[in-house]
C-alpha cells in the first residue's frame, strides 16, 4: 500500500457531569481520530489517547498536521507493522530531542491502529481476525464476541450508576477509588451491595502511596475485588509492586501508564501483576499491544485492554482482545460521551455483560462524522 493523506478529526463535548479521578477532574471529553487514505482509495481509522491535560487534544493534532502528515504521504510497504516501523523511526530524533515521549507515542499509536485498519479493509477481512494471524492464531469461525465491564464509576451515586449499567447489560463493574479511605469503603460498600455476587473490581488511578496502599489492604478484603488497579504509581520500582501483591488478597492490576516493551516485560517476569492493561491509543498502537499480548500469555497473565476515550479506540480494544483470546475483559466507559456512543451506532452493546463485534473488514464500522457535526473543532493553524 502507498500512503496518499493523513486527515485529523478533532471534537470536544463540554461535561454538564465531570468525570472525577483522584489525580484530577475531566471538565471535557476530547477525541482525536486518523483518517488514513492509501492511493487505491481504501482507508483506515484510529485515536489517539488524549485525556489529559485538557490541552493536550490540540497539542496532539498540531503534531498530526505537522510532522506525521507530510512523514506519512507517499509512504508505502507490503503490511501495516512495517509502515509503523518507519512512522516510528521517522520521529526517532525529534522524540529524543523534544522529550515529548508521550504525545508523539500517543500519535504513533493512533496512526499505527490506521494503518492496521487499512490493512484489514485491503484483505476484506475484520481486524480480529488479521490479528488472531498476526499472533500466529488459526482463524476462529463464527460471530467474534468479549466479555466486557463496566468502567468510569464515580464515588458519588455508585449504586444508582451500577444499577444503571446492569440495566445497559453489563455483568461486571469497576469502581473509582483513591478520595481518602472513609469515601473510598463507603463507595466499596454501596457498589458491592449494588453488584451483588458480580465481579467488582477498584481503580485508585496511582493514588496512595506505598504505605497508604499497604495500609488499605486488609480493609479492601471483603470486597473481593476482580482485581485492585493501580494503588501505587505505575513507575515504583517493580519490587514494590512484587511487595504489594505478596500482602494482596487480590490481583493487582496496571498497564495503561507503563509505555515501553522492557517495563511491560520487568512487571510480567516479576510474578507480581495479575491483570495487564496497555492502552492501545496510549502506547504502542495494535503493533506495540500485540508484542505485550504474546508477552502476557508466556507469563500467564490476564491481558485486560485498557481503554477510556472515543468509540474508534474502543473499537480497534474490541478487536485485539477478541484477537487475544484468554479471559480478559474489555474496559468500557459508562459515562456520557457522544464521542463514544454515538459512533459507535448501535455497536459493542452489551448483553449479558459479553458484546459482540462487527463482522465487516476492518473495524467494521465508518464513522458517520455527519452525526458528530456539533462537536467537531476547527483544526488548529
Ligand atoms: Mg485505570
Amino acid at each position: 500500500m502507498r500512503l496518499r493523506e493523513l486527515v485529523p478529526h478533532l471534537y470536544r463535548v463540554p461535561l454538564a457531569q465531570p468525570v472525577v479521578t483522584s489525580f484530577g477532574t475531566m471538565r471535557a471529553r476530547w477525541a482525536l481520530w486518523v483518517q488514513l487514505r492509501d492511493d487505491a482509495g481504501a482507508e483506515g481509522w484510529g485515536e489517539v489517547w488524549c485525556n489529559f491535560p485538557d490541552s493536550g487534544a490540540l497539542h496532539r493534532c498540531r503534531l498530526l498536521q505537522g510532522v506525521y502528515a507530510p512523514l506519512l504521504t507517499g509512504l508505502q510497504g507490503d503490511d501495516a507493522a512495517a509502515i509503523s516501523a518507519r512512522v516510528q523511526a521517522g520521529v526517532r530524533i525529534l522524540r529524543l530531542q523534544s522529550a515529548e515521549h508521550g504525545p508523539l507515542d500517543q500519535c504513533s499509536a493512533g496512526i499505527d491502529t490506521a494503518l492496521w485498519d487499512l490493512q484489514a479493509r485491503r484483505e476484506g477481512v475484520p481486524l480480529h481476525a488479521l490479528l488472531r494471524r498476526a499472533l500466529g492464531d488459526p482463524p476462529r469461525p463464527g460471530e467474534a464476541r468479549v466479555p466486557a465491564y463496566a468502567s468510569g464509576i464515580n464515588p458519588q451515586g455508585v449504586g444508582a450508576t451500577v444499577d444503571r449499567a446492569r440495566a445497559e447489560g453489563h455483568a461486571a463493574f469497576k469502581v473509582k477509588v483513591g478520595f481518602g479511605r472513609d469515601g473510598d469503603l463507603r463507595a466499596l460498600t454501596e457498589a458491592r451491595a449494588a453488584a451483588g455476587s458480580a465481579p467488582l473490581a477498584a481503580d485508585a488511578n496511582q493514588g496512595w502511596t506505598m504505605d497508604e496502599a499497604v495500609a488499605m489492604l486488609p480493609a479492601l478484603q471483603p470486597f473481593e475485588l476482580a482485581w485492585l488497579e493501580e494503588p501505587i504509581a505505575a513507575d515504583e520500582p517493580v519490587s514494590h509492586w512484587l511487595d504489594l501483591h505478596r500482602q494482596a488478597a487480590m490481583p493487582l492490576a496496571l498497564g495503561e501508564n507503563v509505555n515501553s516493551l522492557p517495563a511491560f516485560e520487568a512487571l510480567l517476569a516479576s510474578g507480581a501483576v495479575g491483570v495487564m492493561q496497555p492502552d492501545l491509543a496510549k502506547w504502542g498502537g495494535f503493533t506495540g499491544c500485540l508484542e505485550v499480548v504474546r508477552r502476557c500469555r508466556a507469563h500467564r497473565v490476564r491481558y485486560c485492554p485498557h481503554y477510556l476515550g472515543g468509540g474508534i479506540g474502543l473499537l480497534a480494544s474490541a478487536h485485539l482482545l477478541a484477537a487475544a483470546g484468554g479471559d480478559g475483559w474489555l474496559e468500557m466507559d459508562v459515562n456520557p460521551n457522544p464521542l463514544r456512543t454515538d459512533v459507535l451506532g448501535g455497536l459493542l452493546q452489551p448483553v449479558g455483560g459479553r458484546v459482540s463485534l462487527p463482522s465487516g473488514s476492518g473495524l467494521g464500522l465508518t464513522p458517520d462524522l455527519g452525526a458528530l457535526r456539533a462537536w467537531a473543532q476547527s483544526l488548529p493553524a
